[in-house]
C-alpha cells in the first residue's frame, strides 16, 4: 500500500467575486515508503499548495488524498490534527522553532500532543535521542538564537521526526542556508531516507533536486514531469570536496 495516494486534487482560491485562482488543477501522485522526491517548478506553479495539501494544512477543493490508507480530505478537524501530529513531520525554510524554548524543549513539544500519551521520562529520552541523531547532543539547553541556521534546521528535523512519522515534508529546507550547511541537511535527509522514511521536498534549486531520487516538476497547477534521478548526488561525498574553512560550525566546535 502506498504511503500517499493523491487523485485528481484541485485547489481553487476564491479571491474575489470576479477572481478564482486555480492553484492545483488535477494532481494525481503516488508515493511509496522509502522514496525521496523533490517537487520543483517556477514560482506560482503550485508547489507550496501541494505541500500544504499533503501536510493536511490546506484542504483541497476536490479530489481524494489517502495517507497510510486513510482518506484525509474529509476528516474532522480533531482527527486531522492527530493524523498530522502522528504521521507527518514538517521542516520549513525558516525553521519555525519556538524562540523562548530550548532546543530540547522544541523537540519535546510534538510528543506532548501525541495521543499515545508518552510519559515525561520517555519524552525526554526521545528528545535527547533526536538531538543525538542530528549531531547536537551538546546543544540541548541552547535557545534558537544561540544556534546557527544549520543547527536550527537540524533541531527542526529532530522535532519533525520525534513522533516517528510516515512522511517528512520539507518546504525549501535549505533556502536560508549556505552551501556546506545545505549539504549537511541533505546528508541527514539521505540517511533518514535510507532508513525508510518517505521524504517529499519542495525546492526551486535544480541542484538540490539531484539529492532526491525522483523529481516532480509542476507547471500551472499540474504535474508536467515526473522522472527518476538516474544518479542522485551523495551528500556525504559532495561534502568532502568542499574546503574545510567553509564549515558553518567551524568556529564553535
Ligand atoms: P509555488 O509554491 O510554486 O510558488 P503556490 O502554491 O504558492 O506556488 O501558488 C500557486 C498559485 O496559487 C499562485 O498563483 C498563488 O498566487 C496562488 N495562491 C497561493 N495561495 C493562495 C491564497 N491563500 N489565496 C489566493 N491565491 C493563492
Amino acid at each position: 500500500m502506498p504511503v500517499i495516494q493523491l487523485e485528481d486534487i484541485r485547489k481553487c482560491y476564491h479571491v474575489s467575486d470576479t477572481q478564482d485562482v486555480h492553484a492545483l488543477r488535477g494532481v494525481s501522485l503516488v508515493f511509496e515508503a522509502g522514496e525521496f522526491a523533490a517537487i520543483m517548478g517556477p514560482s506560482g506553479s503550485g508547489k507550496s499548495t501541494l505541500l500544504n495539501v499533503l501536510g493536511g494544512l490546506d484542504r483541497p477543493t476536490s479530489g481524494t488524498y489517502h495517507l497510510d490508507g486513510e482518506e484525509v480530505v474529509a476528516l474532522e478537524p480533531d482527527r486531522l490534527a492527530a493524523v498530522r501530529n502522528e504521521k507527518i513531520g514538517f521542516v520549513f525554510q525558516n525553521f519555525n522553532l519556538l524562540s523562548r524554548t530550548t532546543a530540547l524543549e522544541n523537540i519535546e513539544l510534538p510528543m506532548m500532543y501525541n495521543r499515545q500519551g508518552f510519559t515525561l521520562k520517555e519524552i525526554q529520552r526521545r528528545a535527547r535521542e533526536g538531538l543525538e541523531m542530528v549531531g547536537l547532543a551538546d546543544r540541548a539547553s541552547h535557545y534558537p538564537s544561540q544556534l546557527s541556521g544549520g543547527q536550527q534546521q537540524r533541531v527542526a528535523i529532530a522535532r519533525a521526526l520525534v513522533n516517528r512519522p510516515a512522511v517528512l515534508l520539507a518546504d525549501e529546507p535549505s533556502g536560508n542556508l549556505d552551501s556546506r550547511t545545505t549539504l549537511e541537511i541533505m546528508e541527514i535527509f539521505q540517511r533518514l531516507n535510507a532508513q525508510g522514511i518517505l521524504i517529499v521536498m519542495v525546492t526551486h534549486e535544480p541542484e538540490i533536486g539531484q539529492y532526491a531520487h525522483r523529481v516532480i516538476t509542476m507547471r500551472d497547477g499540474r504535474v508536467c514531469k515526473d522522472v527518476p534521478v538516474a544518479e542522485p548526488f551523495v551528500a556525504s561525498r559532495e561534502k568532502e570536496r568542499l574546503p574545510a574553512d567553509t564549515r558553518e560550525d567551524a568556529s564553535d566546535e
